[in-house]
C-alpha cells in the first residue's frame, strides 16, 4: 500500500457520521488547579470539590500509549489542558517525550498562567510553541475575586516571559456582564498593543453547579459592537479555520492594528465543524463538551486492552459524537438540563 493511500485508510478512521475528520485530541491531565474561577470550579469555594485521586488519572505511560495510537490513526494535533497541566508533577518530562512522537505535528497548551513564567523556557525548549492563556481581567483586585487568587501579577510576568520567548500566544477572556464587560475595550486595546489576539469566549453553564445565570450572559454579537468602538472589526478569511474562533483584524483610528477571536458557543455554535475529541483526566473519552457520553478508555487499559481494541473504542466514540449540541434551545427554559460534567475534569 502506498503512503497516500495509507494516509487516507488512516483518516477514514477519523471520518464521523457527519462528515467530520476528528484530528484534534484535547487531553485534561489533571482536574486539579492553582486557581477556582467562579465560572468553573465554583463547588470548591463551597462545599469542596471531588478531586480525582492521582491513581484516577491515566499515567503518563498510559497516556504516550493512547497518544501514539491516536496519532497512528492520523491525529496530528494535541492540546494540553485541564484543570492546570502546569500544576501535574513531571509534567516538563511528559512534554518532552510527547514531542518525540512521530507524526505528532502540533502540541498546544492551555494554561492559567500562574506558573509560566517558571516553566515558559522549558516548554519552548520542549517545542511548544502555541500557548492559549487565560486571563479575564486585568484589574488584580478583581482577578482575586475571579480566581480566588491574588496572583495577577505573578501571571502577568509569565505573559510577558512567554511573549519575550516568542511563543504564539491567545489571550482567553471569559466574557461575563457585570463582572467584566467594563474592561473588554480595554483587551481590545492589549490586542492592538500586544502580539496576541485577545479571544472573547462566551460564558457556557457547563457542570451541574455552574454559577451560569443570563444575566451574566453576553453574546458575541453584543460583545463585536462593544468592540466595534475602539476600532473596525474586519472579519478575517479562513478564519472558520482558527478553532472555534472567529477571528477579526481591529483597526483603530492611529492606524495600530490587532487581532480579535470570538468564540460563540451559545450565540453562533460551531458543531457542524468541530473536529474535537476529548480525554478527560479521568480516562474517559468524551466526543462532545456538551453531552455527558463517555467511553471508559482508562477501564479498557487496566483490564489490559490491546492497541487494536483501544483504537477500536477510540474509533466508536467518534462514529458516536453527536451531530451538536442545543444549550441555546436548553437555556430558554429555565433550570433545563445540560451537561453535568465537570470543566475542569474534561478540560474546557
Ligand atoms: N486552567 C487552564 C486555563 O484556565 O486556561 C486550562 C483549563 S480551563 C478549563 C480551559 C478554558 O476553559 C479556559 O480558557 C477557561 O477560561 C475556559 N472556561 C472554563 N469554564 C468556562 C465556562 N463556564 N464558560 C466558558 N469558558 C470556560
Ligand atoms: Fe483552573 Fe482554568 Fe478552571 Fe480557572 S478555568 S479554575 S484556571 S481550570
Amino acid at each position: 500500500m502506498n503512503k497516500q493511500m495509507k494516509a487516507t485508510q488512516k483518516n477514514n478512521e477519523l471520518v464521523d457520521m457527519f462528515s467530520r475528520t476528528i484530528s484534534y485530541l484535547r487531553l485534561s491531565l489533571t482536574d486539579r488547579c492553582n486557581l477556582r474561577c467562579i465560572y468553573c470550579m465554583p463547588e470548591d469555594r463551597e462545599e469542596g470539590l471531588k478531586i480525582l485521586q492521582h491513581s484516577d488519572l491515566l499515567t503518563y505511560e498510559e497516556l504516550l500509549r493512547v497518544i501514539k495510537v491516536v496519532v497512528d490513526m492520523g491525529m496530528n494535533k494535541l492540546r494540553l489542558t485541564g484543570g492546570e497541566p502546569l500544576v501535574r508533577r513531571g509534567v516538563m518530562d511528559f512534554i518532552t517525550a510527547l514531542s518525540k512522537i512521530q507524526g505528532l505535528e502540533e502540541i498546544r497548551l492551555t494554561t492559567n498562567g500562574v506558573l509560566l513564567k517558571e516553566k515558559a523556557v522549558g516548554l519552548f525548549e520542549a517545542g511548544i510553541r502555541k500557548l492559549n492563556i487565560s486571563l479575564d481581567t486585568m484589574r488584580p483586585e478583581r482577578f482575586k475575586e475571579i480566581t480566588g487568587a491574588d496572583l495577577f501579577e505573578q501571571v502577568w510576568d509569565g505573559i510577558e516571559t512567554a511573549v519575550k520567548l516568542g511563543f504564539e500566544i491567545k489571550l482567553n477572556v471569559v466574557a461575563m456582564k457585570g463582572i467584566n464587560d467594563d474592561e473588554f475595550t480595554d483587551f481590545a486595546r492589549l490586542a492592538l498593543k500586544k502580539p496576541y489576539q485577545v479571544r472573547f469566549i462566551e460564558f457556557m453553564p457547563v457542570g451541574k453547579n455552574s454559577t451560569w445565570d443570563k444575566r451574566y450572559y453576553i453574546s458575541s454579537t453584543e460583545l463585536k459592537e462593544m468592540i466595534g468602538t475602539v476600532g473596525t472589526l474586519e472579519a478575517l478569511p479562513g478564519c472558520r479555520m482558527d478553532g472555534p474562533a472567529k477571528v477579526y483584524s481591529l483597526t483603530a483610528a492611529d492606524g495600530s492594528t490587532g487581532r480579535i477571536g470570538f468564540i460563540s458557543p451559545i450565540s453562533h455554535h460551531f458543531c457542524d465543524t468541530c473536529n474535537r475529541l476529548r480525554l478527560t483526566s479521568a480516562g474517559t473519552l468524551r466526543a462532545c463538551l456538551l453531552h455527558d457520553h463517555e467511553a471508559d478508555l482508562k477501564a479498557l487499559l487496566r483490564s489490559g486492552g490491546s492497541d487494536k481494541e483501544v483504537r477500536a473504542l477510540i474509533k466508536q466514540t467518534i462514529l458516536d459524537k453527536p451531530k451538536g449540541h442545543t444549550l441555546a434551545e436548553d437555556l430558554k427554559t429555565p433550570d433545563q438540563a445540560h451537561c453535568q460534567g465537570q470543566m475542569s475534569r474534561i478540560g474546557g
